[in-house]
């Protein structure tokens, strides 16, 4: 993990955060208020039935790239209270991105034209506790998945925070952030000519709210 890709994920956080100049139409807010009418159990009325079937057989227009653990107490379209067509989801165990996720993201922005992208960690989070408690790397597949958290973890247990299973949520999600970066060269031409957001947020199972994760680099100096 470079630290000049902590950087640049610290200063997409900022802008997707802090612009409201197009707070009407930006699609991040349009999930914040999503998320709001989730919490307070209103829902918006949705067309799922046949006319909007038959209008996304022609093509889909989906205004937001939302990357999710795969856990099944955080799917996205409900969480945004967000209808058919309107998120590109991707989603697995951690929320932790490998060249598929990348890929698929790449496919979004490139394709789609999605404007932007939230990567959503929650609390209590499965994958990372699993990977807190592993005492050697888990058999099987799912060690991939450890291995792409373990470096949260280890952030995480240096901070000597008093929620270390949170704190390793947050850092996992960032970490996530900065790779996705790193690793595409799309990614970061697009975010540098201002066509793409990227946002790092939380889901709280048990108020049902998303919040954006705190910013601010987490790698010591000189590291
Ligand atoms: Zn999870």
């Amino acid at each position: 993990m470079k630290i000049i890709s902590k950087s640049i994920y610290v200063i997409f956080v900022s802008i997707a955060f802090a612009s409201s100049a197009f707070a009407a139409v930006n699609p991040l807010e349009r999930l914040l208020a999503g998320n709001k009418r989730f919490v307070a159990g209103a829902p918006a009325r949705k067309e799922i039935g046949e006319k909007r079937r038959r209008e996304l057989a022609r093509g889909q227009h989906p205004f937001a790239i939302v990357f999710s653990c795969s856990d099944s107490s955080v799917p996205p379209e409900m969480i945004f209270d967000q209808g058919l067509g309107d998120l590109f989801v991707i989603r697995d165990a951690g929320n932790v991105a490998d060249p598929v996720v990348i890929g698929s993201i790449e496919y979004a922005v490139e394709h789609l034209h999605v404007p932007l992208l939230v990567v959503l960690g929650h609390s209590g989070c499965g994958a990372v506790k699993a990977t807190l408690e592993a005492r050697k790397r888990p058999a099987g597949n799912f060690g991939s998945i450890t291995d792409e958290i373990l470096p949260a973890v280890v952030e995480a247990r240096k901070s000597h925070k008093k929620d270390i299973l949170n704190e390793a949520v947050q850092d996992n999600v960032k970490n996530t952030c900065s790779e996705i970066v790193r690793r595409s060269r799309i990614i970061q031409e697009l975010v540098s000519k201002g066509r793409f957001s990227i946002v790092a947020a939380e889901y709280y199972s048990d108020t049902g709210k998303v919040e954006p994760v705190p910013s601010g680099p987490r790698v010591p100096p000189g590291k």
